[in-house]
């Protein structure tokens, strides 16, 4: 079932099938044998993996144009797939820089702040704010903003000094009596004392995932959370950049998960699902106020990469937001998102090693412990993440299980994020693989 790889894999020793195809929801391997896609890869494939007319439009596009450098020409596809995104996004976010996948959204983004305050002669301000157990990417820049100590640990000498507050993760950090209300104003006061601490003139940025994905595990930050951060930024100047390459692109049940929180943010980061897996495209979108800054003053943002805009990536976005807009698929995810929901809760909700059920559309983590009760992670060194990816895998699902930390902070957690055409049949489908794959794990 297994071939040897000259492609450097993730893990060394990982001896993997072969994919060969993929059919909707499913990927298939060179044995024939069906997994069901319960993760997107990583909220990647909102589509499925085989929709006819974005793989009709990238051949159209790359008979026509294959690739014009952005430093010469724009294209039609970036143009369109431009104003598609400004029409639908929160606030006056009125541009778009096309880049190749999720970090390179993030580096640009935290270069984008800093240009932005030297362009109006604020030079001092230098410092990003992020959150403890984040993800933002693995370039150097996006890994010193995200705050995932087991991806840092090795390259800490390596990375950009940057401040981590307070994720908002209720589940494990909200105090016993305390309201889901006043939790969320607690953790967002880090946010201004950590402003205070480090001087309010000195701070560019704050970064945040509106719903974690990577590092935690669908976490929704509890109502009022981005409405307070919101607030502390205007009142400091700080520039709002939120991470949505995750939770982005329809995926929480809106297309920007931002909109669920009613907070519209300075930039904004998307990237997975904008190509749905059919080609690496990120973006960032930006303020007017930014843009006209630096197109005022300078009139060039010094950064760059040889494939920003590509035509053929910017083809398949624009067809993924054309499904995704015309198909209705974001009611879809609403609608089918609830019964995921419900069908969890169901089978897992009493379960002695589920401890928490949380997401959004369809974005859902679930929290392994030891012990309920005491919210007690299982220890480290038992690897369930790993065991129960596998388990999984061989019973048909493929689903993106990740283990907890060391210093006990959090427990080992599985996030689901399957396409957003799944069908009920799918469902019952992917909860009783995780099913099993959790029994035989764990009993
Ligand atoms: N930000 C977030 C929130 C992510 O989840 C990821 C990828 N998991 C990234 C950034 C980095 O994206 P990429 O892997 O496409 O570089």
């Amino acid at each position: 079932m297994t071939t040897r790889s000259h492609v450097f894999p993730r893990h060394c020793h990982a001896e993997l099938p072969t994919a060969v195809g993929g059919d909707g929801c499913y990927l298939i391997d060179q044995s024939g044998k069906r997994y069901f896609d319960g993760s997107g890869g990583a909220a990647v494939s909102c589509l499925g993996h085989s929709n006819a007319r974005v793989r009709e439009a990238i051949k159209e596009q790359v008979d026509q144009l294959a690739f014009a450098h952005t430093g010469f020409f724009t294209s039609d596809p970036a143009e369109e797939l431009a104003t598609m995104l400004i029409d639908k996004a929160p606030g006056d976010l009125d541009r778009v820089y096309f880049v190749s996948g999720g970090s390179e959204a993030v580096e640009a983004a935290i270069k984008l702040a800093r240009q932005y305050h030297l362009e109006r002669g604020d030079v001092n301000r230098r410092h990003l704010i992020a959150r403890r157990q984040s993800y933002h990417g693995n370039t150097l820049g996006a890994l010193s903003a995200g705050g995932n100590e087991w991806r840092r640990r090795q390259f800490a000498p390596l990375l950009v000094e940057m401040s981590h507050i307070a994720p908002c993760y209720e589940y494990a950090e909200r105090d016993a009596g305390e309201s889901l209300a006043d939790y969320g104003q607690r953790v967002a006061q880090e946010l201004e004392a950590e402003i205070l601490r480090l001087g309010p003139d000195s701070v560019m940025a704050f970064i945040a995932e509106p719903v974690v994905g990577a590092t935690l595990g669908a976490v929704p930050a509890v109502p009022g959370y981005f409405k307070r951060v919101r607030e502390i930024c205007d009142q400091y100047g700080v520039l709002l950049i939120l991470d949505e390459v995750m939770c982005g692109m329809g995926r929480t049940g809106h297309l920007f998960a931002c909109d669920a929180d009613g907070v519209a943010p300075d930039i904004l980061c998307i990237a997975k699902g904008l190509g749905a897996g059919y080609q690496p495209i990120g973006a960032m979108l930006c303020s007017n106020t930014i843009y006209d800054t630096i197109a005022g003053g300078s009139g060039f943002f010094q950064h760059g990469h040889t494939y920003i805009g590509h035509p053929v990536a910017a083809a398949a976005g624009r067809a993924v937001v054309r499904e995704l807009l015309e198909q209705d698929l974001i009611s879809r995810v609403q609608t089918q998102g609830a019964k995921v929901e419900a069908a969890l809760r169901d089978r897992f909700g009493q379960h002695a090693h589920v401890g928490d059920i949380r997401g959004r559309g369809l974005f859902w983590g679930l929290e392994l412990v030891e012990d309920r009760s005491e919210k007690r992670p299982f220890a480290p060194e038992q690897g369930l993440a790993g065991k129960l990816k596998k388990a999984a895998f061989h019973a048909g699902l493929i689903c993106y299980p990740m283990p907890g930390t060391r210093d006990g902070r959090r427990g080992d957690h599985i996030l689901l994020a399957p396409p957003f055409i799944l069908e009920d049949s799918d469902i019952a489908f992917m909860i009783d693989c995780l099913s099993q794959a959790l029994g035989e794990v764990l009993d």
